[in-house]
């Protein structure tokens, strides 16, 4: 475990913007109770703020969120990149009573000014009861 694995904390400022993921919900609401460290009730909420963890820089949580076979040592946050929409298209498992999920995504970015997308779909599973990512096929 390294300093930066708690629970994040964030400001009532940040709380009250609109989530990254695109709910429409104020942030501290959304994903940014999972940030807290609630658990997140389905696949697509924790992709959900998982994306948004992205968008906020939040490594802690995507590393906490990660499952151990496949969790990176560290996140790196590419500069310039801005995750900016997050488009869920297709959802299999991933209630809570599943106990594995994938969730089919469109994540658009821009880099240094220039817009992407991303489509990718995520596998999900559960470890010590919680979901965490467990890897993903990019569809282009
Ligand atoms: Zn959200």
């Amino acid at each position: 475990m390294n300093a930066a694995s708690g629970p994040r904390r964030t400001s009532p400022r940040a709380d009250a913007r609109p989530c990254p993921c695109g709910l429409p919900a104020a942030y501290g609401e959304c994903c940014g109770r999972f940030h807290r460290g609630q658990a997140a009730p389905t696949a697509e909420a924790l992709m959900r703020s998982r994306f948004t963890a992205f968008a906020v820089e939040d490594e802690a949580y995507l590393l906490r969120t990660w499952h151990p076979t496949t969790r990176p040592a560290r996140v790196e946050f590419e500069r310039g990149m801005r995750w900016t929409a997050l488009e869920i298209e297709d959802v299999s498992g991933g209630s809570p009573f599943h106990t594995e999920g994938t969730v089919t995504f469109r994540a658009r970015y821009t880099h240094r000014g220039r817009p992407g997308e991303l489509r990718e779909q995520s596998r999900f599973t559960r470890y010590e009861g919680a979901w965490v990512y467990l890897d993903a096929v990019v569809t282009g």
